[in-house]
């Protein structure tokens, strides 16, 4: 394996430094080449998910494959303006000269992708690296098989592996990549796995993109609309039965609400039909993930659901209450279908509280109130996230996506993602018909006074 690896990783190299993967109708070309591999492949993509976790085509198409192909038509579209020279004014100390911007690919990427949203989380972060002109190393989770080995397919049916290759493996595949020398790393996974990724990384001063997790919270106020809230809060917790990044991880409700909010929530998953059978429900990955999360559901805690099927890994969208951000239940991000209710009393409290945390990869606050709204904004530090609304700001990838402190570095999807795998070159281009000389000894009074005005333009 090692050989293999280290073969694929030659051969990228060698095909980066002939120019190759540059030219913008090369980029262009294999992003159409992608958009048509993945349509021919929908059906045989929606049948290995489905054998994975039993996610729907709804589902798939909606979560994964869309947001994929939203990513190669809006590269498709800008590449050129992207890519292209970008002009800036040039300073008082530098003139007469031409200053700009090159924007460059940063040359041999490796991609590494969670189980999670499988096709999305792969072919998303690649789709950046070709817009941006990069070889592709990409190796997806190893948890949906199925997923894995068509994604190979896929690839491996379409592009060399000396510009796009596929790696399916686990944890020593992964290291054994992460041994070499890459000019990106784009991870999607855990914190945990995620330091060990920097750590590598820093090993040959890789830059990196780390999309991480966290607990994202879920913020409700007095003032929220309860019947909309709670809807698209059911919707946003029980899709994917909860193994979502950005997924409403627990909700602090407002003391003055909190029962009726419960109430509303129970009946919004009650209308929702969560169930393997409509195709509107998925599995828990797999028994590891399943006992780490029916271990959390106890019959002191559970307000609603808790009933839960080992042989089908099926967990039913369960609601337990939390005393405080120190109950069992708030330790560890839950990344399955069980949401913890915590209630507040005073904002500045709560506030308070949610910033000694780790900063999440989303947050989340219903609210009518500017001043509510206004405060969570200015004060909690978070990836990205909603004001009424949850889990769907990663659908306008107009949005960067991404988090910050513990739940990552760097961000993707549209602009984003191609300045994910671009280094910007900073050109002053000065004319050689002039000198001032003004830089050079002797340093005159006269120089020197002159230099402190001029350098005060800019
Ligand atoms: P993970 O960290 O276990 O695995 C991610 C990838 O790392 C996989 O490809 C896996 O093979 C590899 N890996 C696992 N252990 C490794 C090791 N010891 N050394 C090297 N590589 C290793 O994460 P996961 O379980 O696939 O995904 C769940 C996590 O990912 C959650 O925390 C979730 O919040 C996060 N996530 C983040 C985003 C985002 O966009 N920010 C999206 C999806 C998931």
């Amino acid at each position: 394996m090692n050989q293999h690896i280290n073969d694929i990783i030659e051969s990228q190299r060698a095909l980066f430094l002939t120019n190759a993967t540059k030219s913008i109708d090369f980029r262009i070309e294999q992003l159409r080449k992608l958009r048509s591999a993945i349509q021919a492949n929908e059906k045989a993509m929606y049948e290995a998910i489905d054998k994975d976790f039993k996610k729907s085509e709804f589902d798939t198409y909606t979560t994964e494959i869309a947001i994929v192909y939203q990513d190669i038509d809006a590269a498709i579209k800008h590449i050129k303006e992207w890519a292209s020279i970008k002009k800036v004014s040039t300073n008082a100390a530098n003139l007469p000269a031409k200053s700009y911007i090159v924007p460059e690919p940063l040359g041999n990427a490796l991609v590494i992708g969670a189980w999670n949203y499988p096709y999305q989380l792969s072919f998303a972060p690649a789709v950046a690296a070709i817009a941006a002109g990069c070889t592709i190393i990409l190796k997806p989770s190893e948890l949906p098989t199925n997923t894995s080995s068509i994604i190979k397919k896929i690839v491996s049916e379409n592009f060399s592996t000396e510009y796009f290759a596929v790696i399916e493996g686990g944890v020593s595949e992964t290291s054994l990549l992460l041994n070499q020398k890459f000019d990106k790393i784009f991870f999607t996974g855990s914190a945990t796995v995620g330091k060990i990724v920097y750590r590598a990384a820093a090993e040959h001063l890789t830059p990196v993109t780390l999309e991480l997790g966290g607990k994202c919270p879920g913020i409700i106020a007095t003032d929220c609309k309860i019947d909309i809230s709670a809807k698209r809060l059911v919707w946003a917790k029980f899709l994917n039965a909860g193994q979502t990044c950005i997924a409403p991880d627990y909700l602090v409700v407002h003391k003055s609400i909190k029962d009726v909010f419960i109430k509303q929530l129970i009946k919004e998953i009650e209308a929702s039909s969560l169930s393997f059978s409509n195709g509107n429900y998925v599995q828990i990955i797999n028994e590891h993930h399943f006992d780490r999360l029916t271990k959390l559901i106890n019959k002191e805690n559970t307000i609603y659901g808790g009933n839960f099927n080992k042989s089908e890994r099926y967990i039913e969208p369960t609601i337990v209450s939390a005393k405080d951000f120190d109950a069992e239940v708030m330790k560890e991000e839950i990344f399955g279908p069980i949401l913890p209710i915590l209630e507040y009393e005073s904002l500045e409290e709560l506030i308070s509280k949610l910033k000694k945390l780790p900063k999440p990869l989303a947050c989340y606050v219903f609210t009518e109130s500017n001043d509510t709204k206004t405060k969570v904004l200015n004060e909690l530090s978070f990836g990205g996230g909603g004001v009424n609304e949850a889990v769907m700001h990663i659908s306008n990838i107009q949005l960067p996506f991404g988090g910050v402190g513990a739940s990552g570095i760097g961000s993707y999807h549209g602009e984003a993602g191609f300045k994910a795998f671009t280094h910007y070159k900073s050109i002053l281009e000065k004319t050689t018909l002039l000198e001032l000389n003004l830089k050079y000894h002797p340093h005159t009074d006269f120089k020197f006074n002159l230099i402190k005005k001029i350098m005060k333009w800019q």
